[in-house]
């Protein structure tokens, strides 16, 4: 079924789990995420990310066959504009069908970011869609390195920003980046901010960076108050290690057998970050 985020949210942070946020860029990457959150009936996002949009497939053509894999599946999917930077195409992103959007102005200075993200909740409200904001310095760590506390989430300034924007749910800094560390380096999480965030802002928060995190480093988000965890950077590359594997064995192969290889490691891949969010099984309760 096809659900708003903002509602699937609202449960997750009521019942105290995370819902996994995929980035997809073609059909058969959100057959595969789709698939695998029907094998654990978990609640799904397909994150549709403005630059793959931009660089790949534009949303006008994905946008219909994500509502129609979702209408068609029989757990609750979300759809999502995954790091709208540019506010007139989010607008056009939810005029053209989005119900959920994030609206990132993160990299701006914080009366900057506070104005877009409201005038955009304003802009979002007759649609019926809901609105992510990012607060916090994530995107501008060098190297997966916090070097500044300013980088992390200002608690009270997050309290603020939630009441005068509106925003549906909230990406946090507080030790994740984006992308993936060298192998068994796992990043240092500060849960005291998420928790004094949490306490504040009281909306769904938002992890970003899943891929680079570590599995402890996600459960325990998870107990303390994230209800959205975004991951692509793994994803993607199951999807790359499939491709490879797959022409090293058969360099002759089809062109659908290749494509449809990537599917069950896509699935594989999926089915183990929805393990550490305590969504699965609540497709079936609301
Ligand atoms: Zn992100």
């Amino acid at each position: 079924m096809y659900v708003p985020m903002g509602a699937m949210l609202n449960r997750a942070n009521d019942h105290g789990y995370a819902i996994l946020a995929v980035n997809a860029l073609s059909i058969e990457t959100m057959m595969s995420i789709i698939s695998a959150a029907e094998q654990v009936r978990s609640p799904i996002i397909i994150d549709l990310y403005q630059e793959h949009l931009r660089g790949h497939v534009d949303f006008r053509y994905l946008i219909p066959a994500a509502i129609q894999l979702a209408h068609e599946s029989f757990v609750p999917v979300a759809v999502n504009l995954d790091h709208g930077k540019d506010p007139d195409y989010v607008r056009r992103a939810i005029h053209g069908g989005f119900l959920s959007v994030m609206m990132d102005a993160s990299e701006s200075p914080y009366e900057q970011n506070l104005a877009t993200v409201r005038d955009l909740v304003q802009f979002a409200k007759p649609y019926g869609a809901s609105v992510e904001a990012e607060l916090g310095g994530m995107g501008a760590v060098a190297g997966g390195q916090f070097t500044d506390d300013s980088m992390f989430t200002d608690p009270d300034q997050a309290e603020a920003f939630v009441t005068t924007t509106g925003v549906d749910a909230l990406a946090i800094s507080y030790g994740s980046s984006h992308g993936t560390f060298p192998d068994g380096y796992v990043p240092e999480f500060r849960f005291d901010v998420l928790e004094a965030v949490k306490r504040k802002a009281r909306i769904p928060l938002v992890l970003h960076g899943g891929s680079g995190s570590g599995e402890e480093n996600l459960r325990t988000s998870v107990k303390l108050g994230i209800n959205k965890i975004n991951m692509g950077a793994d994803f993607m590359r199951a999807n790359v290690l499939s491709l490879q594997h797959s022409l090293v064995a058969a360099p002759d192969i089809e062109y659908m057998d290749l494509l449809h290889g990537t599917l069950a490691a896509g699935t594989d891949l999926v089915l183990r970050y929805l393990s550490l969010t305590g969504s699965e099984g609540e497709a079936n309760r609301g």
